[in-house]
């Protein structure tokens, strides 16, 4: 493992406390300009193991964004996901459940945008809104939302164990960064779409989410299925250690080509 991946890998085995975090920290990289270089190798080498894995056929990748609104989730699946083939990727965004969903357990919708064999799929939120959201609005009584870790982690493993590779990353901004970036949502007109009156109501409860957060890496970091902290006020801090940390987990997969169906050397054309 990387310094950088294991610097932001949630252990399985110890706790992670956000308040001992610096959602500013740059990871100790000296400067933009070597981001910038570091970033654009691992977005070359994201594309070749993009590649494999659609060639390959066998296992399929799912990768998690959560954090706070604002927090980096779009851009980030803007500027690390840019270079793939549409054929092979798609983006989840999960939304507040249609009444359709709503008559369903909460992993219902989540299970049928899982990847196939081949596919990369990221998950613009997630199952974990259903111990975020859930918890911190009490859209469901705590005896339910207690079950939910270890219902999540069952999943995970399921999924895992029929060839779903699952990394989890959190975007940890500061309160103050989220500030900066409503304000800038209000005061640029080409970003004034992005602002909702939701986004001031829900800062009320930062703490709250804060715990939630917390506590669902805490109780869903798992071997087969870990979270990652990412320090997030930085954005070319952001998107270089969540491409760092993708392009390390799929060289660990050992994709190969696969062996041609056809003996290629009797082929012969008229
Ligand atoms: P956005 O990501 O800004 O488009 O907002 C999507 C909204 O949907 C957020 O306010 C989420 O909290 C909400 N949401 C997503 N999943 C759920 C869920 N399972 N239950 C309730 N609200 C949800
Ligand atoms: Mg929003």
């Amino acid at each position: 493992m990387s310094k950088l991946t294991g610097q932001l890998i949630v252990n399985p085995s110890s706790k992670v406390k956000l308040a001992e975090i610096d959602p500013a920290s740059d990871g100790g990289i000296k400067g933009k300009r070597v981001a910038a270089l570091q970033l654009q190798k691992n977005l070359d080498r994201l594309a070749v193991l993009q590649h494999l894995l659609y060639a390959e056929n066998r296992r399929g990748l799912l990768i998690v964004l959560q954090g706070i609104d604002a927090g980096g989730k779009d851009g980030t699946i803007r500027n690390v996901m840019t270079g793939l083939n549409p054929q092979g990727c798609r983006v989840v965004s999960f939304k507040v459940p249609s009444e359709l969903e709503k008559r369903h357990d909460y992993l219902w919708r989540v299970h049928k945008e899982v990847p196939a064999a081949g596919e990369m799929v990221i998950f613009n939120r997630s199952h974990y809104e259903d111990v975020l959201v859930a918890r911190v609005h009490k859209l469901v009584p705590k005896a339910v939302w207690v079950q939910r870790y270890r219902e999540i982690n069952d999943f995970e493993r399921m999924l895992s164990g029929n060839g779903v590779k699952i990394l989890k990353f959190f975007l940890y901004i500061s309160k103050d960064e989220q500030k900066k970036r409503f304000e800038a949502r209000i005061n640029e007109p080409e970003k004034n779409w992005k602002f909702s009156q939701s986004d001031v109501d829900e800062r009320e409860s930062w703490d709250d989410y804060m715990r939630a957060f917390e506590d669902a890496i805490n109780h869903c970091t798992t071997a087969q299925a870990p979270w990652f902290v990412i320090p997030a006020n930085k954005k070319w801090f952001r998107n270089l250690a969540v491409s760092g940390v993708i392009v390390e987990a799929m060289d660990e997969m050992k994709m190969h080509l696969p062996k041609p169906s056809a003996n290629l050397s009797k082929i012969q054309f008229e």
